[in-house]
């Protein structure tokens, strides 16, 4: 590789896992000779480490120590409070940098189009969970929690995160670090029932088998799937030998066919309902009903309808169908599989052709699949193309970006002040006898926080 004469500047678009592994790729395949800056809209980093893995997940939840190692490796800088689109340009990034790094996530919810999804009532998990993760944009979200049924929709991993918050007690879930006020909410829930739907069947499900296994071991939650339910087409029991994930969803699925014994039905029963796929959300004001047709996959392993209708009597339906990227301006995007086009995290233009000096990594660049250490493989691939590309060529920086932000007014938070918000959320938990940490959800509270020294 062709060395530089000055080390090479990259600004990297979101501080999520996969841009925190952007910029660790960054130094350690330069061995130190870089300078990169990673911005974020919020005033926190790591992304969906702290938004998006569930609150009782501690073990996941530590990847962020790991991430805060390379924040604070020099020649890193993060800064808060910056929006692509809003702040800073396509262009200015280009104006102060030598490449430019997108790893923005998915941060929409994917539609159903069915009637009545818009529906009060009718929630993309997202902004479900983006309120119990203490997400600043959803702090002030209220759920009907007085509702007696539920359904979420959806087999895959964050359908078994939400179905298992709405399961346990505000009592099990006082140790995490959700804010107080979804505390405070999650004891006057009123459910007692949470169906969880799958519109193909138990060897389809997306969910890995530690976190399905997990929802059987609730203290206070029976679960159920019915043993026709469990019916698998040649295919499928095929599948169900051969494949691992298979094998080891449908064993522990198996394991929940029988009645839930009725003291773990005190509080709360779930059920998994396979080969129902969502019709409609029935309802004139708000959610009353979620209407359902049975299905089966066809020769083609295709999921098709039966014509067989039944409708839940739900008052919530929580959609978790899945996350999508939403395009950022002036950088290609591709609407059919919401990323943006890429060859190895090379960006390419509507010609086929590489876009000089713009690069992605994570779900923009593959689509929301995988676990958090998905990204780092992925991110790292990016970092190769990004070097082989940049280093040795003259490029086309015209101002610093201090100068840029200066000159814009703007009130960065800096990899300091987050360290305030930091502690100000230990030191709230402390205070209110809670885990190791509380967070703080609302932009206010965090910006100031972000001020002021513990
Ligand atoms: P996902 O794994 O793609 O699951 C989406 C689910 O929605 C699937 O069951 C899918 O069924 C269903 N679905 C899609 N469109 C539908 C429709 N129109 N009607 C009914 N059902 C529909 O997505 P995810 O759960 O959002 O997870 C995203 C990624 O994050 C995954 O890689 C996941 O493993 C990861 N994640 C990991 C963890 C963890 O490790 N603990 C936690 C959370 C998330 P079909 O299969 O039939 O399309």
């Amino acid at each position: 590789m062709a060395r530089m004469a000055q080390p090479v500047r990259v600004a990297v678009i979101g501080s999520g896992p996969a841009g925190i592994y952007a910029a660790e790729a960054l130094v350690k395949q330069t061995d130190g000779d870089v300078r990169v800056d990673v911005f974020d809209r919020l005033p926190t980093p790591y992304g969906l480490v702290r938004y998006g893995v569930a609150p009782d997940h501690k073990s996941i939840k530590s990847i962020a120590r790991y991430l805060q190692k390379v924040l604070e490796t020099p020649g890193v800088r993060f800064f808060g409070c910056v929006e692509l689109g809003r702040d800073l340009t396509r262009a200015d990034l280009l104006d102060c940098y030598d490449a430019v790094i997108y790893s923005t996530g998915a941060m929409v919810d994917r539609h159903m189009r069915i009637p009545g999804e818009d529906l009060p009532g009718s929630i993309a998990a997202t902004d479900f969970v983006n309120w119990y993760c203490g997400h600043p944009d959803a702090a002030d979200h209220e759920f009907d929690l007085s509702v007696e049924e539920v359904a979420v929709i959806g087999v895959g991993n964050v359908a078994v995160d939400v179905v298992r918050i709405l399961a346990k007690t505000a009592d099990e879930l006082r140790e995490t670090d959700v804010p107080e006020q979804v505390i405070e909410a999650l004891s006057g829930s009123r459910v007692k029932r949470v169906h969880m739907i799958g519109r193909r069947g138990p060897a389809q499900a997306k969910f890995t088998t530690k976190e399905a296994r997990e929802l059987g071991e609730l203290p206070n939650a029976g679960i159920h799937v019915s043993p026709e339910d469990m019916d698998l087409d040649p295919a499928s029991a095929e599948l169900a030998e051969s494949d691992r994930h298979v094998r080891g969803n449908v064993k522990v699925l198996n394991t929940w066919t029988a009645e839930p014994p009725a003291d773990r039905l005190r509080l709360r029963r779930i059920d998994v309902r396979f080969w129902r796929a969502p019709a409609e959300i029935v309802g004139t004001d708000r959610v009353e009903g979620l209407r359902l047709e049975k299905t089966r996959l066809d020769d083609n392993g295709r999921v098709t309808g039966t014509g067989e209708f039944e409708t839940l009597p739900v008052g919530m339906v929580l959609r978790s169908v899945g996350y999508q990227s939403v395009p950022l301006d002036g950088v290609p995007f591709d609407e059919r599989t919401h990323t943006v086009p890429n060859e190895g995290g090379r960006i390419l233009g509507p010609d086929g052709s590489p876009v000089p000096r713009e690069y992605v990594a994570g779900w923009i660049k593959r689509g929301p699949t995988g676990v958090v250490g998905t990204n780092k493989s992925d991110a790292a691939e990016t970092v190769r193309n990004l070097l082989e590309d940049v280093s040795g060529s003259p490029t086309g920086r015209k101002l610093t970006i201090e100068e840029l932000l200066e000159s814009r007014g703007l009130r960065v938070v800096t990899y300091d002040d987050w360290l305030n918000l930091d502690a100000a959320e230990i030191a709230l938990a402390r205070r209110l006898d809670r885990g190791e940490r509380v967070k703080l959800a609302r932009w206010e509270a965090m910006t100031s926080a972000c001020r002021r020294r513990e």
